[in-house]
């Protein structure tokens, strides 16, 4: 079985999204790159995280071709694959339904600079013009919404992020997602203070020496 490791990943990283709350029922999709394979595992479309079995996920190559598997792809498999394809440093992309950020992305309202976590994403997380889901519109506008970051918000629709490995990929989602949910309730009660770009370079330096990052 192709990219058999990767695929174990996503069947735990899949569950761990659902305990987690970051997606319900079968939203959401995750995938791994192999990049000297040039090959992609990715969740397939419509199954139930629960029931999710390593030969279950799907292997793709960056044409879009199916390589392995019997199921259908996650219908974004074109945001997983052009992030693979325009994004050196993102070797593993989680994509989730997660509720603050979709909140955001409902407003049309990327994620500013409110916790010094985010530099993990970046300066901020942008927000992804609208476009429906599944198609390579969405893709475009995602990847070119997250140039220089590593998350984005979709509009009217959830988050994507990315790492070198699944495992900072989903950390990612969990830290965006909190920290737009802190955001969220900060603007409730009253005005939020945004950090300087100065402090948020020097966080995001901190964190590429710290963690090892790009
Ligand atoms: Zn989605």
């Amino acid at each position: 079985m192709l990219l058999e490791k990767e695929r174990k990943a996503l069947v735990r990283y899949g569950r761990q999204m659902v305990e987690s709350g970051l997606v319900k029922g079968t939203g959401g999709n995750l995938s791994a790159f192999d990049r000297k394979k040039g090959l992609f595992a990715i969740t397939p479309s419509g199954i139930g995280y629960d029931q999710l079995r390593p030969e279950d996920c799907v292997v793709m190559d960056l044409e879009g071709n199916v390589v392995e598997g019997e199921r259908k792809p996650s219908s974004e498999k074109d945001m997983h694959r052009l992030l693979y394809i325009e994004r050196e440093d993102i070797d593993a992309v989680v994509h989730t339904h997660s509720t603050y950020c979709t909140v955001l992305g409902t407003l049309r309202e990327g994620l500013p600079a409110s916790s010094y976590l985010i530099a993990f994403a970046g300066p901020d997380v942008r927000c992804a013009p609208y476009a429906s889901y599944g198609t390579e519109a969405l893709a475009r506008n995602a990847v070119s919404a997250m140039e220089g970051r590593s998350a984005v918000i979709l509009a009217n629709h959830g988050l994507t992020a990315g790492g070198r490995t699944l495992d900072e990929a989903y950390s990612l989602a969990e830290i965006i997602e909190e920290c737009a949910k802190v955001y969220i309730i900060a603007k409730q009660t009253g005005t939020p203070v945004i950090l300087p770009e100065e402090e948020m370079n020097d966080m995001i330096r901190r964190f590429q020496g710290e963690y090892g990052q790009k």
